[in-house]
């Protein structure tokens, strides 16, 4: 047990230290791109890969001890640290498997459709060498309505992945030898042991909410699979079965907010526009920001550090390359908190500006506890809170801070629910099923054979959509979308989509908001504030279902705030569903 001990306060010793340089790293690299910088972080996050490796090898020989309950909480932290662990001790294969996820990940950000000679409709989207990378193909989805288009661009971006498969078994064995020696049935077993509960329970428990939402989903797929057959007829969207994926607007049709036009509600023009507001008041990107410190401080935070506004990133540099996606920091895990984008002065990034910050306020709340504990308790919360905090940027909170003049008509609701519905109800299902998907690829219930198949099974289960064509015998699907390359977990996101409009909820219960939940902001209120921070400054220091509770006052995930969130919206799409044929 002393040994247990000493080994954690010196791995969290080491951690702290490497931490604070791997970061300082990473910044400079990503707002400095060169090609020496590129080297300095390939060689630091190297340095991390190893160190996490021998610290969950460690960790895991301490595993069966009966140990304090905040020494074996570190222990486990260590030893579930990693996404994919190598087998321990041997080296070859360690090396492999940091080559194939360094290939896998090249594949996919290398990856273009470059189109026969005279065989494609997307001539005018190409680049000069008559190919298309990500960026084009998107475009196309995003914003064509030309069917034979949206399914080149579609079927094109799926020539990047049949390369990837043979290396992606591969790492799936190595990767479950590894997870074998760590103490765990497979990788799936790892990853779903990681939120304080029996990794079946876990499993469980995402499919009870599942359960929850899904009526609210099938309605909103109901809708939009009628609107989309009104805009391209029988042929192409045939009412009686799943919506093919390419013309949800997105590639993977994971969020259909693009479409917003084929299926909103007639006659219900916004009430307002954000983007020319800001323009109105001549805002600028400090304003911005300075408008989203001052929700916080609203609700009894401490202002941002000065070294926030002299170390952050506001604006694009003209003079080099920056990683322009926005992100939130904390260099030394203490108070260097800053974020990192290229604001441009309108809505969506209003929105940003308040979901980074939201993390930063977070990152510092939980700087109180050990190093090992500075972490959201389990990895839905932390974007979960970043998003709850947007979900308070209400009409009523726009007049409060001088944006907005008369607030709108509740009647004008219905839209801006339908616009929200369309990215984080539509999200729901394909949040769900990536990792489902992996899951049953790591425990060997799908082989390479079968790999593609069953990702569509579970496309067409869950989200009620399908491939649009018969797809080729080598087709790799699930390795067109970034985070199965990346290999970062997924759940992640299904659980903050949940978790987010929880948070919302019990806040604005302790607010005593009477109104509908999509009009609540929390914006002001000081007590709100000081019980949102008893949750934030825990960190991961007790169980996730600890932390819920002390903001909650319920210690298990709950969907019924995000359907009261948009009940308004399900009764709608009942009215508009009453005379068509749901399901698929
Ligand atoms: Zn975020």
């Amino acid at each position: 047990m002393e040994d247990a001990i000493q080994f954690v306060k010196e791995a969290e010793a080491t951690v702290s230290r490497e931490s604070e340089a791997a970061a300082r790293t990473a910044w400079v690299n990503s707002n400095f791109i060169t090609y020496d910088t590129n080297w300095l972080s390939a060689k630091s996050s190297e340095k991390m890969t190893t160190l996490g490796v021998e610290l969950a090898q460690k960790a895991s020989t301490f595993r069966d001890l009966d140990l304090p309950a905040d020494v074996a909480r570190k222990i486990n932290l260590l030893r579930l640290g990693l996404t994919l662990p190598a087998p321990a001790g041997d080296t070859e294969a360690t090396a492999e498997l940091a080559q194939i996820t360094t290939d896998l990940e090249a594949s996919y950000g290398k990856g273009k459709y470059c189109p026969e000679d005279g065989k494609t409709v997307l001539g005018s989207y190409a680049r000069p060498d008559g190919c298309l990378s990500l960026t084009e193909l998107e475009h196309v989805i995003g914003s064509s309505s030309n069917p034979d288009e949206l399914l080149e661009a579609w079927s094109g971006w799926r020539t990047i992945s049949p390369a990837m498969k043979d290396k992606y078994a591969r790492m799936v064995d190595i990767a479950n030898a590894g997870a074998e020696g760590l103490g765990f049935k497979d990788v799936g077993t790892m990853w779903r042991s990681k939120y304080d509960m029996d990794a079946d329970a876990f499993a469980g428990d995402v499919d009870r909410l599942w359960g929850e939402v899904k009526p609210l989903y099938d309605a909103l797929q109901c809708h939009v699979r009628a609107k989309l057959n009104e805009s391209y007829g029988d042929e192409v969207v045939p009412l009686d079965q799943a919506i093919p994926a390419h013309l949800l607007g997105n590639m993977w049709a994971q969020s259909w907010g693009n479409v917003y036009d084929k299926v909103a509600p007639e006659g219900t023009a916004p009430a307002y526009d954000l983007t020319a507001l800001l323009a109105e008041k001549n805002y600028s990107e400090l304003d911005m920001v300075k408008t989203a410190e001052g929700f916080f401080t609203s609700v009894g935070f401490d202002p941002l550090p000065e070294t926030f506004y002299e170390r952050s990133l506001f604006l694009k540099p003209e003079d080099r390359d920056v990683v322009c996606h926005a992100s939130a920091w904390n260099l030394n895990d203490i108070d260097d908190i800053r974020i990192k984008m290229c604001i441009k002065v309108d809505a969506e990034d209003f929105q940003t500006i308040h979901h980074e910050i939201g993390h930063n306020i977070y990152q510092r709340a939980y700087s109180v506890q050990d190093p090992l504990f500075r972490n959201d308790p389990n990895d839905g919360f932390h974007e979960a809170i970043g998003d709850m905090i947007a979900l308070s940027i209400t009409p009523d909170y726009l007049q409060q801070i001088g944006l907005l003049e008369d607030l709108p008509p509740a009647e004008a609701d219905l839209g801006i629910l339908l616009r929200q519905a369309l990215d984080k109800v539509a999200f729901l299902p394909f949040g769900l099923m990536v990792d489902k998907w992996r899951w049953q690829v790591f425990s060997g219930e799908l082989t390479p054979d079968s790999y593609n198949d069953g990702w569509w099974k579970l496309r067409e289960q869950y989200q009620g959509v399908r491939a649009p064509n018969d797809r080729p015998a080598d087709a790799f699907d699930p390795g067109a979308k970034f985070h199965i390359p990346g290999n970062t977990p997924y759940m992640r996101y299904f659980l903050s989509h949940i978790f987010q409009f929880q948070f919302q909820k019990a806040a604005c219960d302790l607010a005593g908001w009477e109104g509908p939940l999509h009009r609540c902001s929390i914006y002001g209120n000081e007590a709100v504030g000081e019980k949102f921070n008893e949750m934030l400054e825990m960190g991961a220091s007790k169980p996730w279902q600890d932390a819920l509770a002390a903001f909650t006052g319920k210690s298990e995930a709950d969907a019924t705030a995000i359907l009261a969130y948009f009940a308004p919206l399900k009764e709608w799409l009942d009215e508009q569903n009453a005379d068509r044929e749901c399901g698929w």
